[in-house]
């Protein structure tokens, strides 16, 4: 997982965007949200992988095509699929047996969890300077927003905008 580095970012700009900020990290995280718990409940589906076929170019392109043709388009759509792309840029889908992933099913089988320097990965710069750079988003938007402001905060959580 990489959370704050995912939602963070997508947060933080989903203002500019005129998007849902709550939906902004829903989309942003979806990838995750979508693969971990079918690696858990499904893991024959992904080889064990929690990185599966939310992962995927085609997941992308379903999900773009479901919102093009969404009756009830959600504000900053674009936006909001952008998120769900940004998140397999952030995990540099192009490293490893990411391009397996990605191009499933063109190259074949989803691949089995990459075990070997899995932990060393998750401690680099890119994850902690990511997470790190995410927590920042959370904390600017948060102040910017005055969301510090319990009733402010409920508002935002409940109707997707502060009054
Ligand atoms: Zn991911």
């Amino acid at each position: 997982m990489f959370p704050f580095g995912h939602a963070g970012p997508a947060i933080a700009a989903a203002r500019r965007a005129g998007a849902d900020p709550r939906l902004a990290a829903l989309f942003a995280l979806g990838p995750d949200l979508v693969d971990k718990p079918l690696s858990v409940l499904i893991p024959a589906l992904a080889s064990g992988n929690t990185r599966g076929v939310a992962h995927t170019a085609l997941a992308a392109v379903v999900l773009g095509g479901a919102l093009v043709a969404a009756r009830r388009r959600p504000r900053g759509a674009a936006f909001l699929w952008g998120c769900w792309a940004a998140h397999l840029l952030l995990d540099r889908m192009w490293l490893g047996r990411g391009p397996d992933i990605f191009f499933w099913p063109l190259r074949g089988a989803l691949p089995p969890m990459e075990r070997e320097g899995f932990i060393e990965s998750h401690l680099d710069f890119w994850y902690l300077g990511g997470e790190a750079a995410g927590l920042l988003f959370v904390g600017i938007f948060l102040w910017r927003e005055r969301l510090f402001d319990r009733v402010r905060l409920a508002a935002l959580l409940r109707t997707g905008r502060a009054p």
